[in-house]
């Protein structure tokens, strides 16, 4: 569960730092929190002192610092998935108790890069930015910047930012996350350190290879006040040929149905009218726990929330897409209308390549079930282009999965080698050219079938959340169906995050124009 910051300040507050750290978590983290935070406000202070906090912010964001009561300025940077978007809502609630200023671009005095690794062109833009990071930090020499997330649970890359960016001051990784006040404050007293010795600071590396500690209740920033995600479960048992997640997040580990369910009351208490329940792949939660509880058990159990309106999930396997999932579905005021259903190919060959567990008859078979149970459901897709050993004919199998399901969208890929995964090793890769054909024949194909079927609900009147007033014009707001289309209607920024119902006049391809009821 995540607590308000209310409640944070006041157990930071009461922390007796003298008493030394616990050994029990979250505890142990609340107590790094209130001693990060009074070196922060110590090193402030010094600064402000010095007239080095004058030159460094201006007057005007000094004086703004001060009356915020904030002591410095951070950013985190977050590259690839929504599990690293989750991650960064944790970690931009710990530095905000703290008392760093979140700000979004990389000019602060803690700079954060939650990596990704899925693709290997992922880690080359990490390091594009680390390059920039270098240049600032020159300039700033106090500035503190660290890098967690995917990309630190491979050795190699660590090992290369050890030798090639020795500016870095902080290295952790996927499975201690919840421990970035206790590293923050280590950075802290290592800077200390060498500010009064003058000896270069010492980088702070701290990466597990696994876990299967889970720790709960520490503070958390979220982007919308109206909608959330929220983790049940972590890492993955699956071992996908092509892919390195097993093997940065580790096995899969459940939240405690408990947790999640607290977390889910307290952020309705709060206002939120739809979640999204975050998992490598959802559709196994709940085997690892001690009493073993099946997704849709899970499902039944949030839908009980007073509060909250809509539930969205991802991602789900459909190897383990269960019967008892879709009648949870279908049956259901609140699970929205939109399954994402990761494809990959539709040949059987390769999909046996990739070790996925499922033939294209049996997806077929699968999306035709899901779309009998639920009319109107949205489904979506991945999709990779070009696997090693992909012939034509494979090819025409995923196009004819793709022509005959009709996914509203699709994200489609072109294979990139993932150094670290069986795929990369097998032979017959298949020709950059060849492949790039594939991938314009499938985009032409995918959003010819979206647009056919983004118009289905034109004329009809649907529930749509209101997300933001429209970037291109303000007398509009932008929201989205329960099925995930994007709607744009007049309106004004009193309907964001609430749930209106609107007309839907027209289609646009891949969105709708419409007007509120
Ligand atoms: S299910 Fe497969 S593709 Fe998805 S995270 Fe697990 S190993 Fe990777």
């Amino acid at each position: 569960m995540e607590l308000n910051k209310e409640t944070i300040k006041k157990i930071l507050d009461d922390i007796d730092l003298s008493a030394g750290p616990p050994e029990e978590e979250p505890a142990r983290q609340y107590y790094f929190m209130a001693s990060a935070r009074r070196r922060l406000r110590e090193q402030f202070a010094e600064d402000i002192a010095s007239g080095e906090a004058l030159k460094r912010y201006g007057a005007e964001e000094l004086a703004a610092m001060e009356a915020e009561g904030v002591c410095g300025t951070a950013a985190v940077i977050t590259f690839g998935c929504q599990m690293n978007a989750k991650d960064a809502e944790k970690f931009r609630g710990i530095l905000e108790c703290i008392e760093y200023k979140m700000r979004e671009s990389e000019d602060a005095d803690l700079i954060l890069y939650n990596t990704c690794t899925v693709r290997e062109n992922a880690n080359l833009k990490v390091y594009g930015h680390l390059g920039q990071a270098g240049g600032w930090k020159k300039r700033h020499p106090k500035t503190i910047v660290g890098l967690c997330g995917c990309m630190m649970q491979e050795p190699d890359e660590v090992e290369r930012i050890k030798k090639s960016y020795p500016f870095v001051d902080l290295i952790f990784g996927t499975h201690n996350v919840f421990k970035l006040a206790e590293l923050v404050d280590g950075c802290l007293a290592r800077r200390r350190e060498a500010v009064s010795t003058g000896r270069k600071q010492k980088m702070l590396v701290d990466v597990w290879e696994g876990t299967d500690q889970i720790v709960e209740d520490l503070p958390a920033d979220r982007k919308y006040p109206f909608k959330s995600g929220v983790n049940i479960m972590f890492g993955c048992n699956n071992f996908c040929s092509y892919c390195i997640v097993p093997y940065v997040r580790g096995r899969e580990r459940s939240r405690r149905p408990e947790e999640i369910l607290a977390e889910v009351r307290r952020l309705a208490d709060e206002g939120v009218a739809e979640v999204m329940l975050l998992g490598q792949n959802v559709n196994s939660y709940g085997k690892t726990l001690e009493q073993p509880m099946t997704f849709a058990k899970l499902l039944k159990e949030v839908e009980q929330v007073e509060g909250i309106r809509r539930i969205r999930f991802m991602t789900s396997h459909p190897k383990d897409l269960s019967d008892e999932l879709i009648q949870v579905m279908a049956e259901s005021e609140k699970i929205c209308r939109h399954l994402h259903l990761p494809l990959q190919s539709g040949s059987s060959r390769i999909l046996k390549a990739m070790n996925r567990r499922y033939t294209k008859e049996q997806f077929l078979a699968l999306a035709e079930k899901i779309k009998k149970a639920v009319p109107g459901i949205s489904l979506t897709t991945d999709i990779i282009v070009g696997f090693p050993g992909e012939t034509e004919e494979d090819f025409l199998d995923t196009m004819d999965v793709v022509d005959r399901v009709g996914f509203d969208s699709a994200f489609t890929f072109i294979y990139s080698k993932r150094t670290g995964t069986p795929a990369a090793a097998m032979e017959d890769q298949v020709p950059e050219d060849v492949v790039k054909e594939r991938f314009d024949r499938l985009l032409a194909l995918v959003q010819k079938r979206a647009a056919d079927l983004c118009g289905r609900d034109v004329g009809t009147v649907q529930d749509v959340l209101v997300e933001e007033v429209s970037d291109h014009d303000p007398g509009y707001v932008t929201g989205r169906l329960s099925n995930n289309t994007v709607v744009h209607f007049p309106g004004g920024p009193e309907l964001v995050g609430k749930i209106v119902d609107v007309y839907l006049e027209e289609s646009r391809g891949f969105y709708y124009m419409g007007r509120q009821k």
